[in-house]
């Protein structure tokens, strides 16, 4: 068989600059620091008591206790903007498919992902609703109104999906069938599929049962780590966070019964210290099962554990986005592929004609998540430029055009081809 062998130009490991992966000892957070007694649960927020006035820009500084789920929700900016709820253009998208709901209290979330702008040791320098979130803000807005604009576009709205994304905060299972329950009466979930990211650490089995029967289409959870040990450093004991593995995985194993094949997935970031293979051998993992994998690049949010840390290298990162797509998509396995001594692909286990053919495509490369209405392999979920600067696109929200794909082949170090399209 005749395979593409990557390049190896011998450069250093641990993340320094020109590292071409992100090792597991250079990707150590920061320890959070502790919180003043005023800053803490939102006291600056309900001190002021003041009321919340229709949608909520970040750093309006409404200090509004009520603005709060589910009478309240955040949505990404580019669902604002397609909303027309937030004036301005995304770079190089014209619109979001995904209309990416997350659940908001004056509280904040309670858990403390070292990567995450939302955590909770934020707490000290920034009020909940003006914290960044995935690079991007996230303005508050009332779901009475987000429900009217798409319900008055009915068969014209842009959104191919609905996701509402919980928080760690008591009420966030109880918000979310709210929220679910407010879509649904007005929207058919048929024309616009909702789905789910959930928190396990307080949800139970019957909980995924309820969400399935309320007409939720697509569960997914975020284990965002793709070890044991680096979900424990970056969203557990290692920074004071209360979620658990073992928790994250019977939450998972439950989608799976309950949603079925193809209805279930979970969330990888790459470059926060795991392997090539241990984060292939993860993709592998959820295949079997029937699911799917959503990834993310790493990127040093801004406020974060993680944001003295470099962002994925671009070569670990084509390689494992690569080989994910082949996997989830091309019946590849992991075991026809192979590993450098780093753990790093240098061979994705198929002929070179092949491997070709996916890298011209160029879908491997889109950002991944729940389908939207074009193909299986077509994310709704685009994420505009969140996870990467839009001078340097990790995940590209649109297909990517000739200029893109050359310097994607650069980045795998794959031989550019000259006359063609890529
Ligand atoms: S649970 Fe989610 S929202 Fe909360 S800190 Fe962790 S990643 Fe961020």
């Amino acid at each position: 068989m005749s395979c593409v062998k990557l390049q190896d130009d011998g450069r250093s490991a641990a993340g320094a600059p020109g590292s071409d992966t992100n090792a597991f000892a250079a990707m150590q957070p920061r320890m959070p620091e502790p919180t003043p007694p005023e800053r803490r649960n939102g006291a600056r927020v309900k001190a002021a008591d003041q009321r919340p006035e229709g949608v909520y820009l970040p750093n309006n500084n409404l200090l509004a206790p009520h603005m709060r789920s589910p009478e309240y929700v955040q949505l990404s900016t580019a669902a604002a903007m397609t909303l027309g709820i937030m004036p301005g253009r995304m770079h190089r998208c014209e619109c979001t498919r995904c209309l990416n709901l997350l659940l908001t209290y004056p509280e904040g979330c309670r858990a403390n992902c070292a990567y995450c702008g939302l955590a909770r040791h934020r707490e000290a320098e920034r009020d909940y609703a003006d914290r960044n979130f995935i690079r991007v803000d996230w303005p508050a807005v009332p779901i009475g109104q987000i429900i009217d604009i798409v319900a008055r576009d009915g068969a014209a709205s842009p959104f191919h999906r609905m996701c509402i994304s919980m928080i760690t905060h008591p009420r966030s299972d109880a918000d979310t069938v709210a929220v679910l329950r407010a879509w649904t009466a007005r929207i058919d979930p048929a024309a616009i599929p909702v789905s789910i990211l959930s928190n396990p650490t307080t949800m139970s089995r019957a909980d995924v049962v309820l969400l399935k029967d309320l007409g939720a289409d697509i569960f997914t959870v975020a284990l965002d780590a793709a070890t044991p040990e680096i979900f424990d450093r970056t969203r557990g004991k290692g920074v004071q966070s209360p979620h658990k593995w073992e928790k994250y995985w019977e939450i998972l194993l439950a989608a799976r019964d309950v949603f079925g094949p193809k209805k279930f997935g979970a969330h990888i970031i790459i470059g926060m210290g795991e392997t090539e293979f241990e984060a292939l051998e993860l993709v592998q993992r959820l295949v079997d099962l029937g699911g799917h994998s959503h990834m993310f690049c790493f990127f040093p949010e801004k406020g974060s554990l993680m944001d003295h840390l470099p962002a994925t290298p671009r070569d670990q990162w084509r390689r494992v986005q690569l080989a994910r797509y082949l996997i989830d998509y091309a019946g590849v396995r992991v075991a026809q592929m192979r590993f450098d001594e780093r753990g790093r692909v240098v061979d994705f286990g198929l002929p070179e004609a092949e491997v070709e053919r996916v890298v011209r495509e160029g879908i491997a490369f889109r950002t991944s998540g729940c389908p939207g209405k074009f193909r299986d392999d077509v994310s709704a979920c685009d994420r505009p430029y969140g996870d990467s600067p839009p001078s340097d696109i990790a995940s590209f929200p649109f297909q990517p055009n000739g200029h893109d794909l050359r310097k994607i082949r650069k980045q795998l170090r794959i031989p550019v081809v000259s006359g063609g399209d890529a």
